[in-house]
């Protein structure tokens, strides 16, 4: 009985080293795939609020500068974005410039917000401006994109898709050529939220519950495309 025994677990020994050496040998074989498997990678997204510091950027009649509007709304998009996993990175956080150039001089100041796109390979990057015109009768958000680069005006597309709600009319995309967005190798867009010159407009501008609706739907807008592009679920 104790010679069964010793005999079958012997067995049982040799059995289990068989299954063991099948096993690591079927992980090996395994491996050169395993290697092959891309990391998961997470969307990165840039956003340029624009001026800053020295720079107000546009004024309303009623003295709301630009830059302070942008700062606003960039925040609140970074936020809403970081709730949906997304990191997020600003050229500026607070009133100032991201040029660390003594002589400041615009061109200077946007090639450092690219560089900074740049330097934490963005998967997108969208800068965000408020508007101006002389008549003071155009209202309303705009989205730029860069022109001649698809993907910029697919993000364009999914950002103005997302405002109409809040707008109540779906405003076309614009195709532009401007240094900050040209300066950047991933797709690029402006975000012109609205009018300062239009009364209307910047009073509305100067609400927080209207910087948040906006930034929601500017939020929206870069998840559409994040999504369609495999980027997030
Ligand atoms: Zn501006």
């Amino acid at each position: 009985m104790v010679d069964q025994l010793r005999r079958s677990t012997r067995l049982m020994e040799v059995l289990a080293a068989i299954v063991l050496g099948l096993g690591l040998w079927w992980l090996h074989s395994l491996s050169p795939s395993l290697t092959a498997v891309p990391v998961v990678s997470h969307p990165i997204v840039v956003l340029d609020p624009g001026h800053g510091g020295r720079d107000p950027g546009a004024l309303s009649r009623s003295g709301l500068m630009e830059k302070h509007v942008n700062l606003a709304i960039a925040h609140a998009v970074a936020r809403f974005l970081r709730a949906n996993g997304v990191t997020v990175y600003l050229t500026r956080m607070k009133d100032q410039g991201p040029s660390s150039f003594h002589q400041y001089s615009v061109q200077q100041d946007l090639i450092a917000r690219s560089r900074f796109a740049e330097k934490f390979s963005a998967t997108v990057f969208v800068t965000i401006h408020s508007n101006w015109e002389p008549s003071h009768s155009a209202r309303g958000p705009i989205v730029y994109y860069d022109a001649g680069s698809p993907s910029s005006a697919q993000l364009a597309a999914e950002v103005a898709k997302a405002l109409v709600p809040l707008l109540g009319y779906d405003r076309p995309t614009r195709p532009i050529r401007q240094l900050v967005l040209q300066q950047v190798t991933m797709p690029a867009i402006n975000v012109e939220v609205g009018f300062l010159s239009h009364s209307h407009d910047a009073a509305l501008l100067a609400t927080s519950h209207y910087q948040i609706n906006l930034a929601s739907a500017i939020t929206h807008g870069i998840l559409s495309y994040l999504r369609s592009r495999g980027w997030l679920h």
